[in-house]
């Protein structure tokens, strides 16, 4: 059998934002869909079809003209109006139509989609694990999905070929698809994504709140007070759904979490510490790394960098020059005047080598795990 080519299908987007608007744009440059629909607001139609992400738009209270003959249906807007907009889109979509949604908790949007009943149309709930800090349409990336983890979480009973269908949508977008039940889906999320949200918020609170005391405390945060805490500048309105929606996981893994900190603040001047810092380590060492995800492992090497202008593109034409594909790019460490370290990622171990011996000839130190 060829591969699915979805050349003739209708796709609607609910929400043309950041990730509906990325989905059209990605599903235009694979050639996906004959017609790619947009419903949101009139001024952002307006956009996303001066910047090619959909063919035609919508408003909101023409919601059922916009989606009557879609074959896949996204919803991509906030999860509380996911919520709303579900049970009309499920009530208008054609018999053997494909409804999905992008909603990052899924378990009360997969309930709300069993509670319309209808069993000619498949609902798969979605989450692509990419996305940024910017918001609308004007921030979409045709690219956002490329080696992206992209959950999906079928109704019980939902025919397979249709889950498969969907699958292959988004795997011909760049994406990696990772099947799992709403339920484990959330309480996944809710340890690797929704706690470190709060502790990155709890503890800015805290440092914010010793540097009202002292006006020292922020002048001195360094690197590991930064990185823990990027993500404290996230807006509270994604969060305010991702909360309510997701409510009991993330309470019991803060309690969990609180435990765990417990048992540490017991063992401050105990040897037994010793135990837990190197297991860290060696969980930590062994988390998969890919661009966006941590699922597919990628081959590492580290380099030490002299700060100055011009070393990144040094590093990238290089490699680029012996035809080596830089997976992944990190900076880790910048000492001003000084240099700092380069994380780079590759596909497979023998592009590893050669970029390993290209940089140790440039003169750079390569450390290699
Ligand atoms: P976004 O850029 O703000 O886009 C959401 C779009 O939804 C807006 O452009 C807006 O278009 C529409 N919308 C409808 N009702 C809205 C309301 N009450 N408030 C705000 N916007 C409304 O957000 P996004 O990042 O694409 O997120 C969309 C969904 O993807 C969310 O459910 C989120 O959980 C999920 N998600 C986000 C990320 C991420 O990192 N950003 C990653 C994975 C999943 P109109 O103004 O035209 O209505």
């Amino acid at each position: 059998m060829g591969k699915p080519e979805f050349k003739n299908d209708t796709i609607a987007i609910v929400g043309v934002g950041l990730i509906g608007g990325s989905l059209g744009l990605a599903f235009k440059r694979v050639g996906i869909g004959n017609r790619i629909v947009g419903i949101s607001r009139s001024e952002t139609l307006e956009r996303a079809v001066e910047q090619g992400a959909i063919d035609t738009g919508f408003v909101y209270e023409d919601l059922e003209s916009g989606i009557q003959d879609a074959n896949f249906i996204f919803l991509c807007t906030p999860i509380s109006r996911i919520l709303e907009l579900l049970p009309r889109c499920l009530a208008t979509a054609k018999p053997g139509c494909i409804v999905t949604d992008v909603g990052s908790t899924k378990r009360a949007v997969v309930d709300t989609a069993h509670e319309a009943g209808r069993s000619d149309i498949a609902f798969i709930g979605g989450h692509p694990m990419a996305g940024s800090e910017w918001k609308g349409v004007d921030a979409a990336d045709p690219f956002l999905f490329q080696n992206a983890i992209y959950v999906l979480t079928p109704s019980p009973g939902c025919d397979p070929s249709l889950i498969d269908r969907l699958a292959a949508v988004t795997s011909r977008i760049g994406a990696h698809v990772v099947q799992m039940e709403p339920e484990k889906h959330d309480r996944v999320a809710a340890a690797i994504s929704h706690l470190p949200q709060m502790m990155a918020t709890a503890l800015v609170g805290l440092v914010g709140g010793l540097n009202e005391k002292d006006g020292l405390s922020l002048k001195l945060a360094a690197g590991g007070f930064r990185d823990m805490t990027r993500i404290a500048s996230s807006p509270y309105e994604m969060w305010r759904d991702i909360c309510r929606t997701n409510a009991t996981p993330i309470r019991e893994t803060i309690d969990a979490y609180i435990s765990v900190l417990t048992v540490l603040r017991g063992r401050i001047e105990d040897e037994a510490l010793a135990d837990d810092f190197s297991y860290a380590n060696e969980v930590r060492d062994r988390i998969p790394r890919d661009s966006k995800g941590f699922l597919y492992p990628l081959h590492e090497l580290m380099l030490v960098v002299e700060d100055k202008p011009g070393v990144i593109a040094e590093v990238a034409t290089s490699l680029s020059d012996a035809g080596i594909n830089i997976k992944d790019i990190e900076v880790l460490k910048v000492r001003e005047g000084e240099g700092g370290s380069l994380r780079l990622g590759f596909g497979a171990s023998d592009e590893k080598e050669r970029a390993g011996q290209i940089m140790t000839a440039l003169g750079y130190t390569v450390l290699s795990r």
